[in-house]
């Protein structure tokens, strides 16, 4: 593996970008490594700086489930920027990407598109504690739902990566109504639901934050019992598993409506949107209609509206989600029987095309199980696959994404890799 121009970049970029990144997780310091940085990407796969090829993994975290520079994308945004790149006035496509989000998650009766998950969740919070004129939230440990100060406790994703609890910078005030409760532990929230002075409980329906940890059987049925009993207001955060675990998202997965919902990531088509949205007696509390304020100079921006709604079309045709099961089971079962072979201890978790491996035996369940994980070992996994041309998420606690441009030879080079990496 050449390392000659990543090297100079990443030199130049510490000079000015904190830790020479512009987002936490990629600086790949949990796994001891440097950034990849990358050049290009075409399909299943990335060049980095140096010319080194590897079998993408990340998809930027989720978005890319029809991989890199997909054709039929890029010929969209040609199209929407020979329009002009952005109003700050409606547009219809603003109209037709609503149309399309709503049709594929009925639960989103109403939706208002912002720029990004942070946002969207942020946003559906406030909504939530205009509408019921409470305060207090509830969240899940190790559950991560973009960086909003309320947000930032016991957070997962790069929180739980770099073994930060909460944030410096988070004011008292700002994280003393946020109330955490362990993932899957239904008697935690219904005692707590149950005070009726809750406004809402936001929670990854499926998490990827933490690793992936699917929802026990009659835990999401339980979240949505108890918070209709006591007008808390229920809000699935499906920035990552919208469109990615079933076309409508989880709660067509596991037939759950909760009152909102947000999501990012696949919605945007690789450009930034994202989105939040549910019943119309709580989404027209927003301004202008309501008292609830949020607003975005970029919101709805033509070219993530046009890129976003091409995405959610390709992704409606027959056979996609099929695909994605077909090659997350091969991948999944794949580096099991790897790892078992291998004789490492490991348990993968999988829901459709995004899973985890976690070196521990299992189950995991939650952020306290998944934190018995041998990061360590982790770490040296990821070194050994991104030199035989894999790239893997750079922590333990973050979910791997098959996408539709993996070829079942990408999946099978991916274990044989994993193979002499064990
Ligand atoms: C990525 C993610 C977010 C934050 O989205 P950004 O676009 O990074 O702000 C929020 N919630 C979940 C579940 C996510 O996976």
């Amino acid at each position: 593996m050449s390392t000659h121009n990543s090297q100079a970049i990443f030199e130049r970029a510490k000079a000015l970008i904190p830790g020479g990144v512009n987002s936490p997780v990629r600086a790949c310091r949990s796994v001891g490594a440097d950034p990849v940085f990358v050049a290009q990407g075409d399909g299943a796969y990335i060049w980095d700086a140096d010319g080194n090829k590897y079998i993408d993994l990340i998809g930027s975290w989720g978005p890319l489930i029809l991989g890199h520079a997909h054709r039929e994308i890029l010929d969209t945004i040609k199209e929407a920027l020979a329009l002009g790149t952005t109003f700050g006035a409606p547009t219809e496509i603003e109209v037709k990407f609503a149309e399309k989000l709503s049709g594929a998650v009925p639960s989103m009766e109403m939706v208002r598109a912002v720029s990004s998950g942070t946002e969207a969740t942020m946003s559906a919070l406030r909504l939530a504690r205009g509408f019921t004129g409470r305060a207090k939230i509830i969240k899940a440990d190790g559950g991560y739902h973009g960086h909003a100060d309320c947000l930032l406790v016991a957070a997962g994703s790069g929180a739980a990566t770099l073994g930060i609890p909460g944030s410096a910078g988070v004011p008292e005030g700002a994280a003393k109504d946020t109330i955490i409760v362990p993932f899957n532990d239904l008697p935690a929230v219904e005692k707590l639901v149950s005070g009726g002075d809750i406004a809402a409980i936001i929670i990854e329906p499926v998490c990827g934050n933490m690793g992936l940890v699917e929802p026990a059987p009659g835990y999401l049925e339980g979240l949505r019992a108890i918070t209709a009993k006591f007008g808390t207001v229920l809000i699935f955060d499906e920035v990552m598993t919208g469109f990615r675990v079933a076309y409508g998202g989880a709660q067509e997965r596991y037939r759950i409506k909760p009152d909102l919902t947000t999501i990012g990531k696949i919605i945007g088509g690789g450009l930034p949107a994202a989105a939040f949205g549910g019943r119309a007696d709580i989404m027209q509390k927003l301004a202008p209609l309501g008292p609830v304020y949020q607003a975005g100079t970029l919101s709805g921006n033509p070219l993530a509206m046009a890129a976003g709604l091409k995405a959610m079309e390709i992704l409606g045709r027959p056979g996609t989600y099929e695909r994605l099961e077909h090659l997350g089971a091969r991948l999944g079962d794949g580096l099991a029987a790897a790892a078992k072979t291998a004789g490492v201890p490991h348990v993968v978790n999988r829901v459709g095309s995004m899973l985890t491996l976690f070196f521990a035996p299992g189950p995991i369940t939650d952020y306290e199980s998944a934190k018995t994980s041998d990061t360590k070992r982790f770490g040296t996994f990821f070194r050994n696959m991104r030199d035989r041309g894999v790239f893997l998420p750079p922590s333990q606690f973050e979910a791997a994404f098959v996408s539709l441009a993996h070829s079942d030879e990408d999946i099978d080079q991916i274990v044989a890799a994993a193979t002499r990496s064990f």
